[in-house]
């Protein structure tokens, strides 16, 4: 994975670690991801979610599409325990 940077790309404010909540509204439903680890901006509000953590939410999105879930709503400290749950087709 690629190292994120420390500056928002969109206001040049300084990034931390913290959290937001990951949305994705799909056709038929949405998805919600609470807890979602991400760099925050501390001027803007921004969110950057990280490669690896993003392609672990593509998933639990995937699979949401598999149920037919219309609402989808989760936390991602507990979805990490319960990861293998998500991982099965
Ligand atoms: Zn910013």
């Amino acid at each position: 994975m690629k190292p994120i940077s420390n500056q928002c790309p969109l206001c040049k404010g300084s990034m931390s670690q913290g959290k937001t909540t990951f949305t994705a509204d799909l056709k038929f439903g949405v998805v919600v991801i609470r807890e979602v680890p991400a760099m925050v901006c501390q001027l803007c509000g921004s969110d950057w979610i990280e490669d690896h953590i993003a392609e672990k939410i593509e998933q639990k999105v995937e699979a949401a599409k598999i149920n037919y879930q219309m609402v989808a709503v989760s936390n991602w400290q507990h979805e990490e325990k319960a990861a293998a749950i998500y991982v099965v087709k």
